[in-house]
């Protein structure tokens, strides 16, 4: 009977599936790596999701692991190359998040362009200040979406009932997936950049994609551009970005990711801290409904895995 190792909490229904599959299902807390490696020896798989460090300790220690499975995205707290070169496969669950990360988009969107967050406070703190808040509507708008994958998709069929003119850029399929989206296909990030009143970020964070969004392509954008990412801090150079806002080239940001995760650097909190930056503490898949899912279709994964 495969041996099951869960160190992070997950929903109750993958727990009850692993358990229906005959599975030997234990729970230890987020153990920390020291721990982890004397407990892991005997199990076949465990489930992590971003507490837990699968270290190449953890992973030389553990003599019967077959997978490591992360319920979600984000593969940022295991050491996949060292599992992989020792033949355990690392299998993750972000399909489960799309929905969550894209209605928080277009959330994020629509509070940014009506200033609602700022609305808001100035109001609990007793001041009706109606006209100050004159906003940008959405209905209209060219929507640029850099990443039309999982997330950035759902955001663009969100974005076309709202009324957006909705631009894509990925680099491969983009003609086929534009098409069956009915976006505009954008040749170039640059002609995205140039023709975009809004843009929304949805790439993974890679060597190619770490500071895409820097001086030179902040000066490609439109004055006035709206900014969202929801994807990962780094993608965007900080430090650009505040010279944007500065510049008024960028009217508006909304950041869910950040560059490090809590802020540790002065200019991340000035970043956050700004007027016109509505920052969010990486809420981006916190749903009840997208967290029950990244459990249930990991297990599903594993158990199809392991049997
Ligand atoms: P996905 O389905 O893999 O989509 C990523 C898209 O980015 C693909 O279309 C890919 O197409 C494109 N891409 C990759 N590198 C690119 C580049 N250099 N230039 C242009 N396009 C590029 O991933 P997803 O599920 O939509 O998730 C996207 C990202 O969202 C994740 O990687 C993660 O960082 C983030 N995320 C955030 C949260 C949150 O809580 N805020 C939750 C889940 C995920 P090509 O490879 O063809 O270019």
């Amino acid at each position: 009977m495969p041996r099951v190792l869960i160190c992070d909490p997950i929903s109750e229904a993958a727990i009850l599936m692993l358990k229906g599959a005959g599975f030997d299902v234990d729970f230890v807390r987020s153990p920390p790596p020291e721990i982890l490696k004397d407990i892991v020896r005997k199990y076949d798989a465990i489930i992590v999701r971003s507490a837990t460090k699968v270290t190449k300790e953890v992973i030389d220690a553990a003599e019967n692991l077959k997978v490591i499975a992360r319920a979600g995205a984000g593969l940022d707290n295991i050491d996949v190359d060292y599992a992989t070169n020792k033949g355990i496969k690392v299998i993750s669950s972000p399909e489960a998040l799309s929905i969550a990360v894209a209605e928080l988009t277009i959330g994020l969107m629509i509070c940014l362009m009506r200033r609602v967050c700022e609305a808001c406070r100035l109001l609990k703190e007793g001041k009706w200040a109606k006209h100050r808040f004159l906003g940008d509507e959405l209905y209209g708008k060219v929507l640029g979406i850099i990443g039309l994958g999982r997330i950035g998709s759902e955001v663009a069929k969100r974005a076309k009932v709202l009324g957006m003119e909705v631009l894509g850029y990925r680099r491969t399929r983009l003609k086929e997936v534009a098409k069956k989206l009915g976006v505009i296909p954008a040749n170039s990030l640059h002609s995205l950049l140039e023709r975009s009143d809004v843009i929304t970020i949805h790439v993974p964070l890679t060597r190619e994609t770490r500071h895409m969004i820097s001086d030179q392509e902040f000066e490609m954008m439109k004055s006035g551009v709206y900014l969202i990412n929801t994807s990962r801090g780094a993608v965007i150079d900080g430090r650009a970005l505040l010279k944007a806002l500065e510049k008024g080239i960028v009217k508006g940001v909304a950041l869910d990711v950040h560059e490090h995760e809590p802020p540790v650097e002065d200019w991340e909190w000035e970043l956050i801290r700004h007027p016109r930056v509505l920052p969010t503490p990486h809420i981006g898949s916190m749903t009840k409904e997208a967290q029950r899912k990244a459990g249930v279709i990991i297990a599903e994964k594993l158990v199809k895995m392991l049997k």
